[in-house]
């Protein structure tokens, strides 16, 4: 988890921190999903994306990253799986 102060446009938008969006996998134009709950708005890619490779379709979350099948297949031969 990071954090970052960012102030609010006139427009009332926010930008996201590049190393944040590339942590996640966010491109321009993703959908996005914004929550207020309790005082605290939580902002969240509304559709996950494979950290590797850019794939939407298939993609799993692990440990808080998107992964599509095919890039969990490599990683899993590149560390000496069968
Ligand atoms: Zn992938």
């Amino acid at each position: 988890m990071s954090t970052a102060y960012k102030k609010v446009t006139s427009h009332g938008s926010i930008s996201i921190p590049v190393a944040m969006r590339r942590e996640l996998g966010i491109e321009p134009k993703d959908p996005m999903v914004v929550e207020e709950r309790q005082g605290e708005i939580r902002i969240r890619p509304y559709t996950l994306r494979c950290n590797f490779c850019g794939a939407v379709d298939g993609v799993q979350e692990f440990c808080g990253k998107g992964i599509c099948r095919s890039c969990a297949q490599k990683v899993f031969q590149k560390l000496g799986g069968e």
